[in-house]
């Protein structure tokens, strides 16, 4: 099994990782769909950068202060994924939620078989022990291990993208459920991804392959798909803000954005931070070790920048009581993105609206709004931005 620091938990461990993976960015696109032993021709850093233990922004900087943009532009791609991902999604939010009704259907006793790596599929088993040891899948492993789970054998895509969910480190609502709806052919039209045994066997030399030879034959099987996906406009949240000095300002910390002090937040005098839980019962035990620690850091981080006490709320129920208890704060936090923290969150800062101001980051502000069609169509436009063209960027992402 791997060690945490395989998968960086805290900004110091994230940040070294940056570093050194910088210096041989320009290998990514030649290497980055072969899965080797250690994963060491990507980066690893997508739990770091999914929970803002780290940002985009900082990523694409860093990796330009070493490289010119057309050698490495493939990683810088990799990177804008996310966004797109998020950005789509934040435009769609109804097709969230249609994934999570999906998924509590039980599952057949073929998925369970699956689940625990008993399918017979050597390599795919091999791929089930690594998520549930390590909460990590080589995003090559992912694409077949989806096709495989819904192609071959016509699960539904929504449990297979759930059990996704409980045990990766990385798991985001937008970047899971979207490239599951990729791989089912249902986000780009009539377009589904195959798991095929030569493609395997060439980005996977060393694989078990017991069973792989069944999988010749697959015909993709597009699903139903009855989710709403009427576009809705984004949310336009500010990316600044002057408290008012009237009352007491509550800053909260949340698993979504683990670097406040780095963030629009950092300018601000809070008298306490409030730090949410994840409160994720179903998570697998990988997943929460892991959380807890990048938790423990933005907390010790953010206690130490705005040296004022923490109050703790174990989710969003807790926070809402909180609030009720102690009405004379304002409370200020990052917005967070469709997902089941954001329908939580969401529903609280409502039910104390006069009290509520939700921030967002330049870089979502910008690039959401492109996220409408495909992923090179919001690419082509949005990797025309100064972050993206100069090594002295001032922080402007106009394109
Ligand atoms: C079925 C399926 C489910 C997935 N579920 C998730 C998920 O829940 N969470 C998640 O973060 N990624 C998900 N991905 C995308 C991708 O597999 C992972 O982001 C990637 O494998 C992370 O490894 P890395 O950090 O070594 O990536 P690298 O190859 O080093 O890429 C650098 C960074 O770019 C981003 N990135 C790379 N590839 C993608 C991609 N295809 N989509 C979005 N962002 C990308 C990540 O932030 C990553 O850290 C999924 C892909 C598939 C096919």
């Amino acid at each position: 099994m791997r060690n945490s620091t395989s998968f960086p938990a805290t900004r110091t461990e994230a940040l070294s990782r940056l570093e050194e993976f910088a210096k041989g960015a320009k290998r990514y696109a030649g290497a980055r769909n072969f899965v080797t032993d250690g994963h060491t021709n990507v980066s690893r850093l997508s739990a770091a950068i999914r929970h803002r233990l780290i940002t985009e922004e900082e990523v694409v900087q860093c990796i330009l202060l070493h490289h010119d943009f057309s050698n490495v532009e493939k990683f810088l791609q990799e990177v804008c994924w996310r966004t797109y991902w998020k950005g789509w999604l934040a435009q769609h939010p109804k097709i969230w939620n249609h994934a999570v009704r999906l998924s509590v259907e039980p599952p057949s006793d073929l998925a369970q078989h699956v689940m625990i790596g008993k399918s017979g599929c050597d390599v795919m088993d091999d791929f089930t022990h690594e998520l549930i040891e390590t909460g990590y899948m080589h995003n090559h492993a992912r694409m077949w291990w989806a096709a495989f789970w819904l192609h071959h054998l016509k699960l539904p895509w929504a449990q297979g993208a759930d059990f996704f969910m409980r045990h990766l480190l990385d798991a985001d609502p937008a970047s899971n459920t979207l490239s599951w709806r990729w791989v089912a052919g249902l986000h780009t039209a009539g377009k589904s991804y195959l798991a095929r045994p030569d493609n395997i066997l060439r980005y996977h030399p060393h694989c078990r392959t017991g069973g792989l030879e069944n999988l010749t034959n697959t015909v993709a099987t597009i699903p139903d798909d009855d989710a709403d996906s009427t576009m809705q406009s984004l949310p336009q949240w500010p990316t600044e803000w002057k408290p008012s000095g009237d009352k007491p300002l509550g800053l909260l910390l949340h698993p979504e954005d683990l670097s406040v002090e780095m963030s629009v937040l950092k300018d601000l005098k809070p008298s306490l931070l409030i730090c949410l839980g994840y409160d994720e019962k179903n998570g697998s035990p990988q997943q929460r070790l892991w959380r807890q620690q990048a938790l423990a850091d933005a907390e010790q981080r953010a206690e130490k920048y705005y040296g004022v006490t923490i109050i703790r709320c174990a989710n969003a129920d807790e926070f809402s009581i909180w609030i009720k208890q102690n009405p004379q704060y304002d409370l200020v936090g990052m917005a967070p993105h469709v997902g089941s923290l954001a329908d939580a969150l969401y529903a609280v800062s409502k039910v104390h609206a006069q009290s509520f101001i939700w921030l967002q980051r330049p870089w979502d502000r910008a690039f959401f709004p492109a996220a409408k069609s495909g992923f090179f169509s919001f690419w082509n436009k949005i990797s025309r931005a100064e972050v993206f063209q100069s090594r002295q960027h001032q922080g402007e992402f106009a394109f």
